[in-house]
């Protein structure tokens, strides 16, 4: 059955990563968003972790949409395969972009710029900026420390109790399949966004 949700943004690693679970992660949320009937967004590159997403969605005849800032298209390589490839003048209009193009957020193990993209998209959520659900997938625990470090700040009455509330953690890609499929069910939220805000 087609998800309601049409377009859902993955960020990622731009590496594999050292453990062979992440790659078999980002290939089967590439398959299952395609499977799915879910337009893909993320970052264009063809490398790590982001490539195996756009690689294993366009197997599996999936729309792929990606969006590079243009100092990055050699670095992060970027992937000519996919069916949309836009190139901005910086990584704050890519993460506008990204943002704008998506019902929800998938986040999968990274590295720092994961970590940026996963906290500014939760910071904006605490900010009302948006109400578009937040999934992160725990594979092997690799978020935990992220998690860990949310948790801290709301004991030190940095953050309120309720930001554990401003995302949802799964611990496998089934249990972030299932999940998506429940959030693009339900009734969207009101507060979808404006980008121009930001
Ligand atoms: P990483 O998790 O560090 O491999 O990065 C994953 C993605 O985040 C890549 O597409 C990077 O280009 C992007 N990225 C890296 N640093 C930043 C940053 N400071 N702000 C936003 N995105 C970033």
């Amino acid at each position: 059955m087609p998800n309601a949700f049409s377009s859902v943004a993955v960020f990622c690693g731009s590496r594999f990563g050292s453990r062979p679970a992440y790659l078999d992660a980002a290939t089967a949320i590439g398959r299952g968003l395609a499977e799915a009937g879910i337009r893909l967004i993320y970052g264009g590159g063809n490398v790590g972790l982001m490539g195996a997403v756009a690689d294993a969605a366009l197997a599996a005849g999936g729309t792929v949409s990606g969006v590079i800032p243009h100092f990055l298209q050699s670095r992060e390589v970027m992937h000519d395969g996919v069916q949309e490839l836009t190139v901005t003048d910086s990584m704050h209009s890519r993460k506008q972009l990204m943002f704008a193009e998506a019902e929800a957020f998938l986040v999968l193990p990274g590295g720092l710029g994961t970590f940026d993209e996963t906290f500014e998209i939760v910071t904006w959520r605490q900010l009302r900026l948006h109400d578009k659900p937040i999934l992160i997938v725990d594979i092997e625990g690799w978020a935990a420390t992220l998690i860990a470090t949310i948790d801290r700040a709301i004991a030190d009455g940095f953050a309120d109790p309720s930001a554990r509330a401003l995302f949802e953690h799964v611990a496998d890609v089934p249990a972030a399949l299932a999940r998506l499929e429940i959030l693009g069910a339900s009734p969207r939220p009101t507060r979808q966004g404006d980008p121009a805000r930001l």
